[in-house]
């Protein structure tokens, strides 16, 4: 079994001590372990710098992410960042088409594909997310909707890019609500997206694939989460704001890992 990801997104939230306070809080609870869960910070953009600065550092167990780049490469684009700057900061991965962002500012499967594109570019992995509204779900559209976002963005990269992509499907009903997916509706998928991968691209690259659950994951319901057996980790945004709650989801990971 691979080890599990657990990536923290923050979204919108910190003020710039309180992300100091929140990093030095998490490196405190890591230091007395060697986890083999793979641990990713994704803070506002402002503080990319902030987080590579330690994830730089010896013995640090995070690496550096991002929440969103533009999907140009550079130029007149006022208020973008591009990938090659992210790069250049040593920020490791990026969330792409998560949706807030699809709900937000109107980004398309097509503008997702151009932003990881950019990031393959660039040595960055890509984040992708994807999943289905409530309305979706309930018209039973669910598959339908996640195979097209997997069609228009996965489908579009070489054998050689997905192997530097992961995937974290996310359904829309789930995010920010506290309602997470049951563990069965989260295998359901997973192992759907994994199928639709191994019919494009083959067996060893769908086992090998990262595919990650996201949506009111915290530390009660992380452990039974990514017992699933297509669940590689997660994408974590409320619970990744506390690092008490955060360490919990990380050490179901490790849990998991030990008794495979
Ligand atoms: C997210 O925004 O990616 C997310 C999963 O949020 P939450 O964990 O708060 O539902």
């Amino acid at each position: 079994m691979k080890p599990k990801i657990v990536i923290g997104n923050w979204k919108m939230n910190k003020g710039f001590e309180e992300a100091e306070d929140l990093i030095s809080e998490i490196e405190e609870k890591l230091q007395d372990y060697n986890f083999e869960t793979e641990i990713v910070l994704c803070p506002p953009m402002l503080y990319a710098e902030l987080v590579t600065d330690h994830a730089n550092e010896e013995g640090s167990q995070f690496y550096a992410g991002v929440q969103n780049v533009s999907e140009y490469e550079n130029g007149a684009y006022t208020g973008e960042v591009s990938a090659e700057m992210l790069a250049g900061m040593d920020v490791s991965f990026c969330i792409v088409g998560h949706s807030e962002r699809r709900k937000y500012f109107g980004e398309t499967n097509a503008i997702v594909l151009k932003k990881m594109l950019r990031l393959l570019t660039n040595d960055i992995v890509p984040v992708m997310c994807c999943g289905e509204t409530l309305e979706e779900r309930k018209a039973e559209k669910h598959f339908e909707v996640v195979q097209k976002q997997i069609e228009e963005t996965i489908y579009q990269l070489t054998p050689k890019q997905l192997e530097s992509t992961m995937i974290a499907y996310e359904p829309i009903w789930a995010i920010g609500t506290g309602e997470t997916a049951t563990p069965d509706q989260a295998q359901e998928m997973l192992s759907f997206i994994r199928s639709l991968i191994e019919k494009k691209f083959g067996t060893e690259m769908a086992v090998n694939t990262y595919i990650l659950y996201g949506g009111s994951c915290n530390g009660k319901n992380a452990l039974e989460l990514f017992s699933q057996p297509d669940v590689d980790g997660g994408l974590i945004g409320g619970a990744s704001l506390k690092a008490d709650e955060f360490m919990k989801i990380i050490e179901a990971g490790e849990t998991v890992i030990k008794e495979n």
